[in-house]
């Protein structure tokens, strides 16, 4: 097990017991999407926890570690109770657990016909046999401090019906990033946010249009809104 591994030795040995179909969650809440072309909806959000990466700028440290065994009918059926129609199951890295993150999306597939479920993925993990009605795939760029960890054989995987995040710090974020996605080009929406505080959106909005580049300029929403609260 690496220092900084998914799951804690003692959680690994809990869910080898209790088999594939359960997962390891932080927390569940519901709550307003704050990034990506689902902003604004309110939704279900499942949290799982363990994360292979760790960058420099992660709001949900706390979800590294810890976390309760849910088994994934209990979590089909709170999907199915969500009084929204979106669910996004996120981390952490959720596809940590893949199998288990799998078997809950297809049986959502055939108890809750019509949510969308989407998946939040840092871009480390091969994507390829997640059926999320989206996947929602980040591409760390340098200051993330884990570009080195991206799986560029996932940017050709993403279908029209996903979506790919870039959160950028820098002009240099934005500058790798194009050059990547010059190399390997997505069929789907790319979304450019800053890192919340340390990045202006104008200066997003003015590279985006100096170069002609077809990304959508974006901000999250959670972060304003939580600055907000009184
Ligand atoms: S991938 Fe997400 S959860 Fe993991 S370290 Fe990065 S920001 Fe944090």
């Amino acid at each position: 097990m690496r220092k900084n591994g998914i799951i804690s030795r003692m959680n690994t040995v809990k869910m080898k017991k209790q088999g594939t179909q359960s997962l390891l969650v932080t927390e569940t809440f519901y709550d307003i999407e704050g990034e990506g072309k689902y902003q604004g909806y309110p939704a279900l959000f499942i949290r799982l926890t363990g994360c292979n990466l760790r960058c420099s700028w992660c709001d949900t440290r706390y979800s590294y570690g810890g976390g309760r065994l849910i088994g994934v009918p209990k979590l089909a059926a709170m999907v199915k109770k969500s009084p929204y129609r979106y669910v996004n199951i996120t981390g952490g890295e959720p596809l940590c657990q893949k199998n288990g993150v799998v078997a809950l999306i297809k049986m959502c597939g055939k108890n809750s016909p019509g949510k969308i479920i989407s998946v939040e993925t840092n871009g480390s993990v091969p994507v390829s046999g997640v059926p999320a009605d989206n996947i929602s795939m980040d591409l760390k760029p340098p200051s993330s401090g884990e570009q080195k960890r991206m799986v560029t054989a996932n940017l050709r995987l993403l279908k029209p019906k996903d979506q790919l995040k870039l959160v950028v710090g820098s002009l240099l974020d934005m500058e790798w990033a194009a050059a990547v996605l010059k190399k390997n080009p997505v069929k789907c929406p790319v979304i450019v946010q800053p890192v919340y505080g340390r990045f202006g959106v104008d200066r997003i909005k003015r590279y985006v249009m100096k170069n002609r580049l077809d990304w959508k300029v974006s901000i999250q929403l959670h972060k304003i809104i939580e600055k907000g609260k009184k």
